[in-house]
């Protein structure tokens, strides 16, 4: 149950927002839409998610660690689902992104801000997979994040270049023996201040996307300083702005040399995109578990409110609309699924492209909708959903920036706009 310091919702109403009600509403809404596998996977995370809260007296209160769970997460195999690591010995028999976001869903009720910085760790994983070459150093960072000993970030962003990340100002300069030497300042990277390993991007001449490169790094290196950019919404993560100064990285750490930098970056936007995308969905979930159950038992006018047509028709409305994108979202993941297991992992080029449009969609899309159904579900449970009782303000918090998070609201207009560009000239003759 959330720590609070104040209580201002009755006994009976509290309890009864409980994670285990909350999780049986989102059950009892998605069991007709959920492939049994899918089905089955949601509840056995959920049930872990139950047993950890419960052993651990965890409150979600201010004053709790979140990067403290993250190894019992990731012993279970919860930290990400995407893939199946064999080449570091892990064997997920249900893997891949419908399996990722079932584990989403899950996590996110648990703990909203848990789930976010948990999802920047993805962001870490996803490129050490796809570029190990099997040299050691690299599985062994793939190892630690993925089994939750660390968490890790990735760096894109400088505080002089943030939608347009190709033109970076980081430089990145190779030396004799294929090491390279790092220079430059990065900043809003999610976790920073608490990872080990880091996934950062330079460029070997500034502002030229063509001789970016890809880089992992263990931050206890010389030349790593980090410290922490404190973002109110989300208190329990910690972003960090690095200072990269004469930083070495030996040639095994290099993911992706100069000239591949942009390839890796863009090839990282639609897991990153879709990721996104689920969390925003998975708090229209946990927002509606709230209000719906709370709308239920709340009494004015000796009525409950759920029956005022002010709040009845409006939990409707946002309740129709998180369904419908659940579902397309849902499409999605099994669709490229389908793909994955269709070329061995390697999606054509053609076939790519076309999903770089459909995960911009959903990131704009997802992020505006949670930005509605979060607020007015807190707005419909009056001063209970603003207060600290609840996970509300979480919600409402964290629905306040993702349209920021992943490339701004307007980067994913004009990267459809220039989709649309390509679909006509595709249909028009
Ligand atoms: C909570 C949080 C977590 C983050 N995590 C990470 C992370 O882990 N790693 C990382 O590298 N970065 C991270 N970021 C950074 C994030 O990706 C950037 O903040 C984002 O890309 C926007 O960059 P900016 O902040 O520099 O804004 P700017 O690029 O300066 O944009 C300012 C405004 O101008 C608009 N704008 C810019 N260019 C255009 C255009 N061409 N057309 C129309 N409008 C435009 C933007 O939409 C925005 O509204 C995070 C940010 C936040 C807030």
């Amino acid at each position: 149950m959330t720590k609070f310091k104040t209580q201002a919702i009755s006994d009976e109403i509290l309890e009864k927002l409980s994670l285990k009600n909350r999780y049986s509403f989102v059950n009892n809404n998605l069991m007709s839409i959920l492939s049994p596998k899918q089905f089955n996977f949601l509840k056995t995370v959920q049930r872990f998610c139950l047993r950890f809260e419960k052993k651990n007296d965890i409150t979600h209160g201010p004053e709790e660690d979140n990067y403290e769970w993250i190894p019992a997460f990731g012993k279970e195999g919860y930290i990400t689902r995407s893939h199946n690591f064999n080449m570091i010995d892990i064997n997920y028999d249900y893997h891949g992104a419908c399996a990722d976001f079932m584990r989403y869903l899950a996590v996110d009720s648990f703990d909203p801000q848990f789930g976010m910085a948990s999802g920047a760790t993805v962001h870490a994983i996803n490129p050490i997979y796809e570029h190990h070459e099997n040299i050691p150093v690299r599985l062994e960072a793939l190892k630690e994040l993925v089994t939750g000993k660390s968490p890790g970030c990735i760096m894109i962003t400088e505080p002089e270049r943030g939608s347009d990340a190709v033109h970076m100002l980081t430089i990145c300069d190779e030396q004799e023996d294929g090491s390279f030497l790092l220079n430059g300042e990065k900043i809003f990277s999610t976790n920073a201040p608490k990872s080990k390993w880091a996934v950062c991007y330079a460029t070997a001449e500034k502002n030229n996307g063509n001789t970016m490169a890809q880089f992992l790094i263990d931050t206890t290196w010389d030349g790593w300083n980090c410290e922490r950019v404190m973002i109110p919404w989300v208190p329990q993560v910690f972003l960090g702005k690095e200072k990269l100064v004469n930083l070495q990285v030996p040639k095994e750490y290099v993911l992706g040399g100069i000239g591949k930098g942009r390839e890796h970056l863009f090839e990282g936007l639609i897991p990153e995109r879709i990721g996104i995308a689920i969390g925003a969905i998975a708090q229209c979930w946990g927002a509606l578990a709230h209000a719906v159950i709370y709308a239920n038992m709340r009494k004015q006018f000796d009525k409950m409110i759920l029956l005022f047509q002010g709040v009845g028709f409006l939990l409707t409305d946002l309740w129709a609309r998180t369904t419908n994108i659940t579902l397309g979202l849902l499409k999605f993941a099994e669709s490229y699924d389908e793909k994955m297991e269709k070329f061995g992992g390697d999606i054509p080029r053609n076939i790519n492209q076309a999903m770089v449009a459909s995960a911009s969609q959903f990131k704009y899309h997802c992020t505006s909708l949670a930005k509605d159904v979060c607020y007015e579900c807190a707005n419909v449970m009056g001063g209970a959903g603003l207060c600290d009782n609840t996970l509300m303000h979480d919600y409402l918090n964290m629905s306040r920036i993702q349209e920021i998070v992943g490339g701004s609201r307007q980067i994913q207009s004009y990267i459809m706009s220039m989709a649309l560009r390509q679909i006509y000239k595709m249909s028009v003759m």
